[in-house]
Formats: C-alpha cells, structure tokens, sequence
C-alpha cells in the first residue's frame, strides 16, 4: 500500500531571508549579525538619536531592569541599525554589509502590529558611495528579488541618523505599478496608486561616521532599512501580522 508522507514546508520569513541574503551576496555584500539585547548607546547615541527622541519613551522601547553592576541601561534593540555602528567600529572601510534580525517594541498588538518585527538594514559606505548607488542597489535587489523589473523613486523624509532622509517606493510588484490593472479595477498591495512603501534610507549622517572614528571628509555612503513583515505580508496577501509567527502549520504549509 502507498504511504503519503507530508511534505515540510518552510516558513516565509526563513524564505526572504535566504533569497535577500543571496541577492546581496552577490552584490558583495557581507552578511553581518548582531545582539539583540543592545545598550543606550548603540540603539540611540551613536545614531544621532536626541536624549529626548519619543522614540526612547518607556512606551516603544522595551527597557530591561537595570542591576546595579550595569553601566548603562540595556534594552530590546528597536531596530538593527546598531549592528551597523558595531560592525564599522570593528572594520575599516570601505563598508558594505546587510544585517538582518528581530527587533522590538512595546507597543499594543493588531493586525498590522507586532511587539517583535524583522527588519532587513544595508549600509555601504566608500570614497564616493552616492544617491545614485543607492538607488541602483534597492533597484538591483528589488528586482531580483520579485523577478520583474521595478522601479525605485524616493521621497523626502528624516532619520536621525541620516542626511538627507528618504523613504523609497517601488512600484507595485503585484499590479506592475498600475499597469496590469484594467479600468475600474483595484489593487489589494498598493490600493490603485501604484506604488507601495517600503524602505527607509538615507546618506549616512557626518555624526554616525565620526562616532566611530570614520572620517566623513574621506568617507561618505548610504544606509537603508526595510520591514520584511511587511513585504511579506504584501507578497502573499497576508493580512494579519500575527499569522506570521502564530506557528499555525496551515499558514505555513502554502509555501
Ligand atoms: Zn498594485
């Protein structure tokens, strides 16, 4: 008698992350990691946070109990762009790592809320790194990453520890920026607009370089930082964060 063995499946997340992990890879990217118990320092100071930033509020950072043998207070890292301080404290430039991990926040849980969050974070920084360069790197990723050819426009915005800031769009992989769709028709990814918002990015701010004794007359790059919930949940029209880490085989088992 034939015996049905299930097949394993593996889980979207380790999916993105392998595939990203490749794609920048290729690109010469190196593939770096870091804690995620991290100090003041290096979730804020040296990434030109201001002491008085909402961000550090007692509501969106998970502080942990400081003993008296702590020099500093400890916390649950609330985004990976202290891994990149750590690694250019370590390493002479030219730097050109991605980072990849959990980060936290104390916040209220929903469908498009999660106290515990991944994020994707690049940096490249060298003699002459541009805006140009930047572009053409999430430009090269993106369209590797969902195999069609996607374009890449910025807006303005602010990070502190970038300058200027920028968040960039790329246009719809679903609908093919608005093209695919016919009259009257809508899009569940990017609503109709075409575009959907997905990174966070920027010239690496002069302060970040000199907290780590890299000379920004010398040196000057970029930095980028994206929600991989998020695209995830796009790209498989996932409309509840909270599926993602529920360990409900029947998410799992449709990839
Ligand atoms: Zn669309």
């Amino acid at each position: 008698m034939e015996q049905k063995t299930e097949k394993g499946h593996i889980h979207p997340m380790t999916q993105f992350i392998n595939r990203a992990n490749a794609i920048f890879y290729e690109m010469g990217f190196s593939l770096v990691d870091g804690p995620e118990i991290e100090t003041e320092h290096y979730n804020f100071d040296a990434l030109n946070v201001p002491k008085d930033h909402p961000a550090r509020d007692m509501q969106d950072t998970f502080w942990l109990k400081q003993s008296p043998n702590d020099p500093e207070r400890k916390l649950l890292r609330t985004q990976t762009s202290a891994v990149q301080v750590r690694y250019m404290e370590k390493n002479k430039p030219p730097f050109k790592m991605v980072c990849y991990g959990k980060v936290f926040r104390n916040e209220a849980t929903d469908a498009t809320h999660e106290m515990v969050f991944h994020q994707l974070e690049g940096l490249m920084i060298t003699k002459d790194a541009n805006m140009s360069d930047l572009k053409s790197t999430l430009n090269t990723f993106f369209d590797k990453f969902f195999e069609r050819d996607v374009e890449v426009r910025f807006r303005p915005s602010f990070f502190p520890f970038v300058e200027p800031g920028l968040e960039a769009d790329i246009s719809c992989f679903k609908c093919n920026g608005g093209r695919d769709l016919k009259e009257g028709q809508s899009c569940p990814v990017c609503k109709g607009t075409g575009w959907v918002e997905v990174v966070g990015a920027g010239m690496v701010h002069p302060k970040v370089l000199e907290g780590v004794n890299v000379d920004s007359r010398e040196w000057q790059g970029f930095a980028f930082g994206m929600g991989v919930d998020r695209i995830i949940m796009l790209k498989y029209g996932i409309d509840d964060v909270r599926l993602m880490y529920s360990g409900d085989l029947r998410l799992v088992n449709q990839f």
